[in-house]
């Protein structure tokens, strides 16, 4: 599976000669960008006999940075199309819509460029790269990373990396392609995980990763940032930047400890891990608005993302299960009404009697779903994905 780690280039003296070849690289993508639009050219074979010649003369980029210019403009329209069909820019004929697709792509001056094995070559124990610039080949351009990720770096890394520069700091960023263990075929059940914003998480097994401290935290965060906004100073604007970097490390840490600890279980008991498909959970849930502020911060894509890394590295099966209902229904008698919920936390039927916590319920609800998906063979596995550690 593949992993990306990134490394730290600090303060290269060589960073103006970065920086020129950053800028050469995403002009020349841009009017390739331009070119493809125009030409109606957005595959590589076809952009690249309208674009190569022009951009090596004008903008001097080696045989290597021109193509991957091209490579990247071509990517960057397939991500677009995908968006566009999967409605992130509204409906066609929308103005979102018409903005979206009906303008060439304009690449930052600093946007990332990747690099090849033949532009990029990693020296792990000196930890030095020597890298393509529009200067020549830098040599002994010094790297730093955390010590865990430097390991599996020089162990595993394959295929392109990318140069970026991120509020005045640059970085490479490294695919790292990583063993994983062999799947477990025959799970003997599974784990259902309930994601939600009272409770992070609560498994069928009634372990629940309570977010009370963290949301209390995350309140404070959030009434600190509209002072902060409502001030419009310099520092003002400062404090709140460095308030959000930290503000999303600590977010990542506590997800990435509760899924460790849910996926060692299920792989413990040899079990998957069945959960809530998660695309459109902002808008199927409703709450009541002091709680809708906490909702739309919480990142639940990241947690998603993290189980299903997680799961896949250690064999775990996933399986993603239909989220209509999972509050209302009774997990003893599978009646479903919405008067079974008469609180937030609460879960009380109204046939059988069975009272339970809320999410405690829903929970069973999704590992038996889960269960059913897998014995129907309709077997969701893990998207293919990647993550920066
Ligand atoms: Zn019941």
């Amino acid at each position: 599976m593949k992993l990306v780690v990134r490394v730290k280039l600090p303060t290269p003296v060589q960073a103006a000669a970065l920086e020129a070849t950053l800028h050469a690289c995403n002009q020349a993508a841009t009017w390739a960008a331009e070119v493809a639009f125009e030409e109606n050219a957005r595959r590589p074979l076809e952009l690249r006999k309208h674009t190569y010649a022009e951009i090596r003369a004008r903008w001097q980029l080696g045989a290597q940075a021109a193509q991957h210019a091209i490579k990247k403009t071509c990517d960057a329209y397939t991500t677009l199309k995908a968006n566009l069909r999967n409605g992130r820019y509204g409906r066609p004929g929308s103005r979102r819509h018409i903005r979206a697709a009906g303008k060439p792509i304009v690449f930052r001056p600093q946007a990332a460029q990747p690099y090849d094995d033949r532009m990029l070559s990693w020296q792990h124990q000196a930890r030095t790269v020597s890298i393509w610039s529009m200067a020549g080949r830098l040599k002994g351009v010094a790297f730093t990373g955390q010590a865990g990720q430097l390991e599996v770096l020089a162990a595993h890394r394959r295929g392109e990396s990318d140069l970026v520069c991120q509020g005045g700091k640059w970085f490479l960023i490294a695919t790292c392609e990583i063993a994983e263990a062999a799947p477990n075929t025959h799970p003997v059940g599974f784990l259902g995980v309930d994601l939600g914003i009272v409770n992070i998480a609560v498994t069928s097994d009634g372990a629940r990763h309570c977010g009370r401290r963290v949301n209390r935290k995350r309140e404070r965060d959030r009434k600190l940032r509209s002072k902060l906004q409502k001030k419009q100073t310099k520092s003002a604007k400062r404090r709140a930047k460095r308030h959000a970097g930290k503000e999303a490390r600590r977010n990542k840490d506590i997800n990435h400890k509760i899924i460790k600890r849910i996926v060692a279980e299920a792989e413990r008991t040899g079990r998957g891990i069945a959960l809530e498909t998660l695309t459109g959970i902002r808008e199927r849930a409703r709450l009541r608005k002091p709680q809708r502020t906490t909702l739309h911060s919480w990142p639940f894509a990241q947690l998603g993302s993290f189980i299903a890394y997680k799961a896949k590295k250690a064999g775990v099966p996933v399986v993603y299960v239909d989220p209509a209902y999972t509050s209302q229904e009774c997990s003893q008698c599978h009646h479903t009404e919405r008067g079974n919920r008469p609180a937030q936390a609460v879960f009380s039927c109204r046939v059988c009697g069975f009272v339970e916590h809320a999410d405690y319920n829903a929970s069973h609800n999704i590992a038996h779903r889960g269960w059913y998906v897998w014995v129907c063979g309709a077997q969701s596995t893990a998207p293919e994905l990647t993550l920066i550690a």
